[in-house]
């Protein structure tokens, strides 16, 4: 390549849509979208969903078709991670050596799956890649039995989707009910009957000690058969570029202010990796939801054209577990009371902090889902 232009790292919804946007937005200088994988861009959440059943083939989550890239004069590198930047002279290095100098960064390199830390968790499969959905896919195909670790959302959809093909799956999980610390017992109790619905069996208040050939073993003696196992244990920021060269982190992730500019000039950073300030919130709000991460690449790439976008949405995502999807709208980083409400086939649940809506989580309810987003967005009390 030799014109200078805009590079970005990564080909997840943050990356595609900040290219995207850049070009919407009258960018005219060139565009690089590098990336570590090797497909072109694809959808994720069907992954652990209608992908891992064998519903739908690679070539039906496709993001985009090549003419798409081309007609927006992307350039699609795939299958070369960048492997450093040097912010001094504006420039990244890929594995293969390219080094591509840049006007405008921005870092949407995601996140990646946290390694099951014990004995043998080498064993375990893990899901975020396209490749790592194929692997998993193959061995489901031959297995009768299967045990998922975590009961995150990755853990319960994969879960749901294993056992609905037919494979015994149990899924392990040190809380007693799925997603307690972060949604409480009421809707953990509701995606425990939602599993049990799909077939799976759920072992909570256990954690698993050692993976062997054939078996999982559990810190309660229990020692667990299983053709397969799935590491569904979180996601940690691939934040390695943006620390060796000394770009602000919060925690463990990208700080970047609300229009996805990090602390170095000229850089930006959005979806997984990056934790941005959200102006509504008027704090940094962490995410790790496919929409958010299209949103915050949208402002990156408007903004590197000369725009000035701000985040400005309530964060959320839907998640489809077996037949069901819950969608929930929240800041997500606590509350202090949530109350349940029954509605016809499904539910709300309704969280709050100071008698401050913060968030809510809806099943067969997408009036008060919306109305649950207006009165966040709006920092409104909860419905009586
Ligand atoms: C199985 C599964 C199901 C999900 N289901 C849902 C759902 O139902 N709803 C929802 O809201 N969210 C869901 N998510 C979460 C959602 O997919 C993520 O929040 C979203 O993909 C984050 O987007 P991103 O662009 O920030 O990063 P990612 O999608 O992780 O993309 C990061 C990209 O960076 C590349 N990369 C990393 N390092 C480098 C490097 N050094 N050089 C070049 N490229 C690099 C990677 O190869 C990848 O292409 C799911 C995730 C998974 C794994």
């Amino acid at each position: 390549m030799s014109d200078t232009g805009i590079v970005i790292v990564g080909s997840g919804p943050a990356a595609v849509s900040a290219a995207e946007s850049y070009r919407r937005a009258g960018g005219t200088s060139p565009v690089t979208i590098v990336t570590a994988d090797s497909h072109l861009p694809y959808l994720r959440p069907p992954l652990s969903k209608d992908f891992l059943r064998g519903e739908v083939s690679a070539s039906e989550i496709e993001l985009h078709t090549p003419k798409w890239f081309s007609d927006l004069d992307i350039e699609l590198i795939c299958d070369d991670p960048v492997v450093s930047i040097d912010t001094n002279a504006q420039r990244a290095t890929t594995r293969t050596g390219n080094t591509i100098p840049y006007l405008r960064l921005i870092l949407a390199t995601g996140a990646e799956p946290r390694p099951l830390a014990v004995t043998g968790g080498h064993r375990a499969f893990s899901l975020r890649s396209l490749s790592e959905a194929q692997s998993l896919r193959e061995a489901a195909a031959a297995a009768d039995t299967a045990v998922v670790v975590g009961a995150g959302f990755i853990g319960c959809e994969a879960a749901a989707s294993l056992a609905l093909s037919g494979i015994a799956t149990t899924l392990i999980s040190p809380d007693e009910v799925p997603q307690l610390s972060r949604l409480g017992s009421a809707v953990g109790e509701r995606i425990t009957a939602i599993l049990k619905d799909a077939g799976v069996h759920y072992v909570g208040g256990v954690k698993v000690t050692a993976v062997h050939e054939e078996t999982v073993q559990l810190d309660n003696g229990v020692s667990i058969a299983t053709d397969m196992v799935l590491a569904a244990t979180g996601v940690a920021p691939r934040t390695a570029l943006a620390t060796e060269t000394g770009i602000r982190m919060v925690t463990d992730r990208i700080a970047v202010d609300e229009h996805m500019c990090t602390s170095t000039e000229n850089v930006y950073a959005a979806g997984d990796v990056a934790f941005a300030v959200n102006r509504i919130a008027g704090r940094r709000i962490m995410i790790e939801h496919w929409q958010d991460a299209i949103i915050q690449g949208e402002i990156a790439g408007t903004n590197a054209a000369g725009g000035s976008q701000s985040w400005y949405a309530v964060p959320g995502f839907w998640t489809t577990i077996g037949d069901r999807t819950l969608k929930y709208a929240a800041w997500g980083d606590g509350y202090a009371r949530a109350r349940l409400v029954e509605r016809e086939t499904g539910f709300s649940v309704w969280y709050e902090t100071n008698g401050i809506a913060v968030g809510v989580l809806t099943l067969d309810a997408d009036d008060d889902y919306a109305e649950g987003q207006n009165r966040i967005r709006a920092g409104a009390a909860l419905p009586l």
